[in-house]
């Protein structure tokens, strides 16, 4: 049977949306259906765009900036989504940073400023938003972790934890939400064309033919399709997983 998703009606927020995967995700989401909160923590303007490549496809979205790895400015996006669209059905944890640096010479500050916005961030969004989802007893949770977990090379030890952590936090909390109705869901994906990844894409052509068996990096939509699946009804027995969107790498 061929699965055609319609996410119309839904309620989506996408978080870091103004650029990369993020904003692939949320417009596709928007194309689904659903109608999209746009967050992003300081790129205003490409947020706009984002909002703007939407809406010229016939979507409907909104963006509210929010820096994730602050609880209150959490707490208050997803009140600002559920005062403007009455629900949450779709939460997609996609804010991310990279801080690269070898560990011994780490400062705390690349050390908690990658944990407190790649695993923080989950947590804020994700605690008040599954209050929302489980008051009306369906939900969709879709953490953005990565393949460098298992992958990590030299000075990416607070990226690789981050990551872990938030493998973790999907099982488990897939646990808890599971027999009410939210499903959570991590997506790995590898080396994907966006500005957090240009400067791995700078290392020679031949090292990432030998080190992806697809012999290319990825692009955003080819991230964003599975986000799309993963938030619809036809994901309904899906839940607690990590999967990887790697070209192979895994
Ligand atoms: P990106 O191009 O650097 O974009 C990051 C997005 O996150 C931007 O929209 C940014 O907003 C937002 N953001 C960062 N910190 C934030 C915060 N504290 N609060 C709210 N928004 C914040 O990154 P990307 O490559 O698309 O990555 C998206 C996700 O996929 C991340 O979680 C990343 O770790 C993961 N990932 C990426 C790759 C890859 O190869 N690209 C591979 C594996 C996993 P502003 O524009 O306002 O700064």
């Amino acid at each position: 049977m061929p699965v055609q998703i319609d996410l119309t009606g839904r309620v989506a927020l996408v978080t870091g949306a103004s650029r990369g995967i993020g904003r692939a995700i949320a417009t596709g989401l928007a194309h689904a259906g659903a109608t999209v909160c746009i967050n992003y923590r300081q790129q205003h303007e490409r947020a706009k765009e984002t909002l703007q490549a939407i809406e010229a496809a016939g979507g409907h979205g909104f963006v509210h900036q929010a820096d994730v790895s602050d609880r209150a400015q959490a707490e208050a996006l997803i009140g600002a989504v559920v005062a403007r669209a009455s629900r949450l059905d779709i939460l997609v944890n996609n804010a991310g940073i990279s801080r690269e640096g070898l560990f011994v010479e780490m400062s705390d500050g690349e050390w908690t400023s990658v944990l407190e916005t790649n695993l923080d961030g989950v947590y804020h969004c994700a605690r008040l938003g599954a209050h929302h989802m489980l008051r009306r007893g369906w939900g969709r949770i879709i953490n953005l972790s990565s393949v460098l977990v298992s992958r990590a090379g030299r000075g990416q030890v607070n990226y690789a934890a981050s990551k872990g952590g938030v493998n973790a936090l999907t099982a488990a909390l897939a646990t808890e939400l599971g027999p009410r109705g939210v499903t959570v869901n991590a997506i790995a994906p590898g080396l994907i064309e966006t500005d957090m990844s240009r400067p791995f894409i700078g290392m020679s052509a031949s090292k990432i033919r030998e080190w992806i068996p697809m012999r290319r990096v990825g692009r955003p939509e080819e991230v964003a399709t599975l986000a799309v699946f993963l938030a619809s009804e036809e994901a309904s027995y899906i839940t607690g997983q990590v999967i990887a969107v790697d070209g192979g790498i895994g």
